[in-house]
């Protein structure tokens, strides 16, 4: 597998550019169809409140500005077969080598296990501004990563460090001000809503079958609770070459809000084989890979996206990026 797998790694980036939306058009389409999945909901433009503030806590402060969605090496390299040789991506070097100089990165991906010691679900959150002067980089870390301390519990851990490994799904903006699609959304009455963010990227589907739309951003679930998953600390010894088998070696728990979670979406795939959704979670406490929610009369969103203007892929698996199913 492993010999395999290096024989076909490239690093190669590749970059597609999105055809831009009104936000006010998306607007109405997500409210029109996101009234028929929860009880209340409200959608509008709004300016970006300070994500840096409670209740969010986000590294950085906004999503405005340039924006791209980074998709960096895929599911070949976790399962079925884990790739110990997994290269690490740092992601400010990459950011800067798309343009940005300063820039807010959040999203969904797998530690470091090259400088952690164990492989977990990580929730990279991260703003850096370089000086135009002396070009030095300021970073501020706000990374964490969920690992399992024994086969029933996680604990989250903070990472100051920019580095992931084996798949990330990184909404990257310069972290300027900007007009946001605001979601409020409560009281889910279809089972089509029970992932937000998977809702979000049907909805976009149906809406615009022709057009290429990636989001990213952030939501809080201000009330109720989330199932989520938790990477066990080693890739499984086993090959996981069946869902049943995946879920198996997955750790699952249910959260409870405030928390946080990371978002990137995307509407159709430009050839890249990448991941068309994936939010990662940081809690009180607990976090992990959002699923969907597990109390429909009670759970409550507040979300903040933007649009992508471009995708960039990075080091593509050659092999099919899907779960073993
Ligand atoms: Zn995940």
């Amino acid at each position: 597998m492993e010999s395999k797998m290096s024989s076909v790694r490239s690093y190669e980036m590749k970059t597609c550019d999105l055809e831009p939306i009104s936000l006010k058009e998306l607007s109405t389409t997500l409210q029109d169809h996101l009234s028929k999945i929860y009880g209340h909901v409200k959608v509008s433009v709004v300016n970006c409140p300070d994500l840096s503030k409670e209740p969010f806590n986000l590294a950085g402060s906004y999503l405005g500005g340039k924006t791209a969605i980074a998709d960096l090496g895929g599911i070949p390299y976790l399962v079925p077969v884990g790739y110990a040789a997994a290269p690490i991506y740092p992601l400010i070097h990459l950011a800067k080598k798309m343009g940005f100089q300063d820039a807010h990165l959040m999203g969904a991906a797998c530690v470091p296990f090259q400088i952690t010691g164990s492989i977990a679900d990580f929730m990279p959150n991260i703003s850096y501004s370089t000086d135009e002067q002396t070009g030095k980089t300021t970073v501020n870390h706000g990374s964490y990563y969920s690992e399992m301390v024994d086969d029933k519990k996680h604990i989250m851990r903070h990472l100051a460090s920019d580095c992931v490994t084996v798949l990330a799904n990184v909404f990257i903006s310069e972290n300027k001000p900007s007009k946001e699609i605001k979601i409020v959304a409560s009281k889910r009455v279809d089972k089509r809503g029970e992932s937000l963010t998977i809702a979000i990227r049907d909805i976009l589907r149906i809406a615009y079958p022709e057009k290429a739309i990636s989001m990213g951003g952030m939501f809080l679930a201000r009330k109720g609770k989330i199932n989520i998953h938790v990477m066990p600390n080693d890739f499984s010894k086993t090959p996981c070459d069946t869902e049943e088998k995946v879920n198996e070696w997955l750790k699952y728990f249910e959260a409870s809000a405030p928390i946080v979670g990371l978002v990137t979406l995307h509407s159709k795939d430009p050839g890249f084989n990448f991941r068309d959704e994936h939010t990662h979670c940081i809690g009180k406490g607990e976090g992990g890979h959002y699923h969907h929610d597990t109390t429909p009369d009670t759970i409550e969103y507040e979300a903040y996206l933007n649009i992508a203007q471009k995708i960039v892929r990075i080091d593509q698996p050659a092999l099919n990026n899907e779960i073993p199913r």
